[in-house]
């Protein structure tokens, strides 16, 4: 989301006389058995570096709680994110990546360019510890000096100093896994993933994270037992929903806001005008039957 969009957004929040609070405060209404009319709960996920930028000055200046679920595994390994860095290379030159003779990739195909997706079958199969060679690699084909984007924060995650500087701002950490893993995982290893999670966010910012985000908005039911042994209180999906109070505290829905959504939309969700339409929907399909 552009932080203009972002700005604009924060603004109606604000007009419309929502009070943005902690994912504690929601929980205790939830236990008084009633949420407050006006709550609204700001998330923001992964740990993004442009967050500080491009969202953290306008949450500033409204004076807004807001909640980042932080995956650790980039904060602690600073380098850029090679999905996206390699997506934005591509679309940036707009050619395919042409190989040079001793590329790491040669022993693996005999294909003289690559489309982006042909890269990223490719790289997949080598394993993630050859990703900075080959993203190295696509910036000496395409001339980008990507030595630099650690300095300028591009494509990169936030680092443990920045972290623990913005919590003890005030914005809230909270857990998302320590590598964006968990409805592909066994019960054991998710339940590890939150646990590395839980530790190193603890180590940054001297708090006891309580409150989950799934990666990708994905989980199977079976994994919910895991988030209560772990004394999780709440846990988001990416459903698209407003909560209420026969919501289950561990399948949160939440509205997901974008550059694609449109202010009449965003107004609509917020007021839940959606809700009510999605419900009559739902009710007709079933009259229809
Ligand atoms: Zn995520």
């Amino acid at each position: 989301m552009r932080s203009a969009t972002f700005a604009r957004r924060m603004a109606l929040v604000k007009k419309w006389g929502f009070s943005p609070v902690s994912l504690d405060k929601l929980y205790e209404q939830h236990q008084a058995g009633q949420y407050n009319k006006n709550t609204l709960v700001i998330t923001i996920d992964d740990g993004w570096a442009a967050i500080e930028q491009g969202m953290l000055p306008t949450l500033k200046k409204f004076g807004f709680n807001a909640t980042l679920y932080l995956s650790t595994y980039f904060v602690f390994n600073q380098r850029p994110i090679f999905k996206l860095s390699c997506f934005y290379l591509f679309w940036k030159h707009k050619r395919p990546f042409i190989m040079a003779n001793n590329s790491c990739l040669k022993p693996y195909t005999d294909a003289k360019e690559l489309t982006v997706h042909q890269l990223l079958q490719l790289s997949a199969q080598l394993g993630s510890a050859s990703e900075q060679t080959i993203l190295l690699e696509l910036a000496a084909c395409f001339g980008e000096d990507i030595q630099r984007w650690p300095q300028t924060g591009k494509f990169m995650f936030l680092t443990p100093e920045k972290v623990s500087e913005l919590a003890e701002q005030g914005l809230a950490i909270e857990l998302h896994t320590h590598r964006h893993k968990f409805s592909e995982l066994n019960l054991q290893d998710a339940a590890v993933e939150i646990t590395n999670n839980r530790a190193y966010i603890s180590q940054l910012t001297g708090k006891n994270p309580q409150h989950f985000c799934y990666p990708s908005g994905e989980y199977h039911s079976e994994q919910l037992n895991i988030l209560n042994e772990l004394n999780i209180k709440t846990a988001t999906t990416t459903e698209n929903e407003l909560v209420n109070k026969r919501r289950g505290l561990l399948t949160l829905p939440r509205l997901v806001d974008s550059d694609r959504v449109s202010e009449l939309e965003f107004e609509a969700e917020l007021t839940g005008v959606m809700t009510l339409l999605r419900a009559a929907v739902a009710t007709f399909k079933r009259g229809d039957r």
